[in-house]
């Protein structure tokens, strides 16, 4: 049986560097792997034009490419600014793709992010994917995005890690991926450079014996059999 993977974040990146490498090992072992990106990812540097959300979301496509994703689907909800609009309106978007795709595992943001959009997201893909009867066995897990997780302000859910995915294989495609988004890497010792990225991996790796890992939170796990 294959198995079906969804990713479901706010920004056009932010897939990658949450679970980039642990989707990449997916599709390698034969899972149809897809993503949904809700807000542009660009707004909040201002004005932008169709142009500009145009080649950001050619970017993902190439990025989505790069770890062997069977797609990547994009919506508009405005960038940083996701708490403006009804939270019932993100969670139909969502119940909306999950109908189309019913996934087995669902990748998403941690609840205790600094980012807004982020943790609007995180409500979301809950609210959307309750397990109502027939709904069905999932595994919701949350992710770590590098200057987003780590920059929680006090009070906030933290990141504790439930579950690794080694991902010494692929870490090199996740930094290619990553490189698809012109623009919107940053220098060392940004947490969101290239040299960051692959620290954090390293440091997951160390807290689980493996070269380089990833890891997550077990938000859900329901199971129709043992
Ligand atoms: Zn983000």
């Amino acid at each position: 049986m294959i198995r079906r993977i969804a990713a479901i974040f706010a920004h056009p990146d932010d897939e990658i560097l949450a679970c980039g490498g642990t989707m990449a090992a997916h599709a390698r072992a034969g899972h149809e792997v897809r993503s949904l990106i809700l807000a542009t990812g660009l707004a909040s540097r201002g004005a932008v034009s169709d142009d500009e959300i145009s080649r950001l979301r050619a970017q993902g496509e190439a990025a989505a490419r790069k770890i062997g994703a069977a797609g990547i689907e994009f919506a508009d909800f405005p960038d940083n600014a996701m708490d403006s609009v009804p939270l019932i309106a993100v969670v139909q978007r969502i119940e909306a793709f999950l109908k189309r795709f019913a996934a087995d595992v669902i990748y998403t943001h941690h609840s205790g992010d600094l980012n807004v959009d982020h943790r609007i997201v995180a409500q979301a893909v809950v609210t959307a994917r309750r397990p109502l009867p027939g709904a069905g066995a999932v595994e919701i897990l949350a992710c770590e995005i590098p200057s987003a997780t780590e920059w929680s302000a006090p009070g906030q859910y933290p990141f504790v890690p439930t579950d690794f995915v080694e991902i010494a294989d692929h870490l090199a495609a996740k930094q290619q991926a990553l490189a698809c988004y012109e623009g919107e890497l940053r220098a060392w010792p940004h947490p969101r450079s290239l040299e960051g990225v692959a620290a954090l991996a390293r440091w997951r790796g160390s807290q689980s014996g493996y070269e380089a890992a990833e890891a997550f939170y077990q938000i859900r796990r329901v199971r129709g059999a043992v």
